[in-house]
């Protein structure tokens, strides 16, 4: 049978392949650690997984109205909105989705036709240059250069626009390579999107995951008509280890929450009811449990770096933000694996890193980088220690 156009030309995710593949040599009883996936390796914290409980006990597992979320959610998302981010947004300015790739797709469903352009830099998240096709829409990629911290310059922007640019997805905290944009670095490209009138979808899920004092800043709280033209997109799995809930969610002007909720009504309906009043436990409760996983990812993203700044051939920047080094390993390129493998890629080196090292990680290609590779720290430290030793050993069995 034949395949939409619009399906052939979307990219299945490297980083699910990659995490596939490993979790197939872990059932074949083959001892891989695996530092690819993009979750939180903590449990949900109790008193969000108690009110789930309570809410299915209640017999709160019927559709719920609105389909957008619902109230008591829609408003501690308000509220989280104005204690994290400054910004101000009403009820029917919100919409809770099955996730923040689901918000960021409703986004897109929203307000692209067939034809218009996205914006897209690199090192992107793999999923921003595949969804804009899924709505017949055109994913630009702007390469962003070492000496800028891998983010892109206003002047970079403006020159990537074309008469057909509607939209630009910008992502800070960065996945893959932690980077987080600065005020100043955040104006420069809102004065470009202002001037253009185009549209921002700015993904913040790892806004709570800053390191050495960064502020995590919203692009859209730096003016009210940067606001307007502004998708803001958060939601639950990272801050909370709660990615298997699926809970997103989206602030944005009253017309696109509308053409958004139009486009989820009719296709998922809403999320799941007891996920929803999870997320007000979440949002509403403690917020410990937050501060005491980034304080333990914070260790892990000095050892890590470290440990492999340590070892020839890799050169790996601090990330302020997310849970991910993004080292540069161009250095081992043309050389070759005890058995005659070429290494001249991130993936042939990351085959290499998962057979012989028996450690997974994310070659970047994926992320639209050709000398990367993203290392997850989610990880226990004991795990970390381990792959890195193991990492260390097998670069050392590479030869020149
Ligand atoms: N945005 C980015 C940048 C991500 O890394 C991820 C998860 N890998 C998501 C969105 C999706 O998160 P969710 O589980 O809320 O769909």
């Amino acid at each position: 049978m034949k395949i939409a156009d619009y399906v052939t030309r979307v990219e299945p995710s490297p980083t699910m392949a990659i995490t596939a593949k490993a979790k197939a040599m872990i059932r074949d009883g083959v001892d891989v650690i695996p530092m690819s996936a993009g979750e939180p390796d903590f449990d949900t914290p109790q008193h969000i997984k108690d009110a789930a409980i309570t809410a299915i006990q209640d017999g709160f597992t019927k559709y719920t109205s609105p389909p957008s979320g619902i109230i008591e959610l829609k408003e501690a998302i308000c509220e989280a909105f104005r204690r994290d981010n400054g910004l101000e947004y009403g009820p029917d300015e919100v919409i809770v989705n099955v996730g923040a790739k689901h918000s960021i797709f409703l986004g897109l469903a929203a307000l692209l036709d067939p034809g218009d352009e996205v914006i897209v830099p690199t090192p992107y998240w793999v999923t921003f240059t595949e969804q804009p096709k899924l709505v017949g829409a055109i994913s630009v990629v702007v390469e962003t250069r070492t000496e800028n911290g891998l983010k892109m310059t206003p002047e970079e922007f403006r020159r990537a626009i074309t008469p057909k640019t509607r939209m630009l997805i910008l992502n800070s905290p960065s996945n893959p390579s932690g980077a987080v944009y600065s005020r100043p670095e955040l104006e420069g490209l809102a004065a470009v999107a202002i001037d253009h009138g185009i549209v921002i979808i700015a993904d913040e899920i790892y806004q709570k995951l800053v390191y050495d004092g960064v502020e995590h800043v919203s692009i859209a709280s730096l003016s009210d008509e940067m606001k307007r033209q502004c998708i803001v997109v958060n939601g639950l799995s990272k801050t909370y280890a709660m990615t298997g809930w699926r809970v997103g969610f989206a602030g944005a002007s009253r017309e696109v929450i509308a053409a958004m909720d139009k486009v989820q009504s009719q296709t998922v309906s809403h999320t799941t009811s007891m996920s929803q009043k999870a997320a007000v436990a979440a949002l509403t409760g403690p917020q410990e449990s937050v501060e005491t996983m980034r304080l333990e990812y914070d260790q892990r993203r000095k050892y890590v770096v470290r440990r492999l700044n340590d070892m020839e051939g890799i050169d790996c920047p601090m990330p302020q933000g997310a849970f991910y080094v993004y080292p540069d390993v161009s250095a081992h390129f043309g050389s070759k694996s005890p058995d005659g493998l070429s290494i001249e890629s991130p993936a042939a080196l990351c085959d290499y890193l998962l057979e012989t090292g028996r450690v997974a990680c994310v070659p970047g290609e994926g992320f639209g980088t050709k000398q990367h590779l993203r290392i997850s720290y989610a990880t226990s430290m004991e795990a970390i220690e381990t792959a890195l030793d193991r990492i260390e050993e097998a670069l050392s069995g590479l030869i020149r």
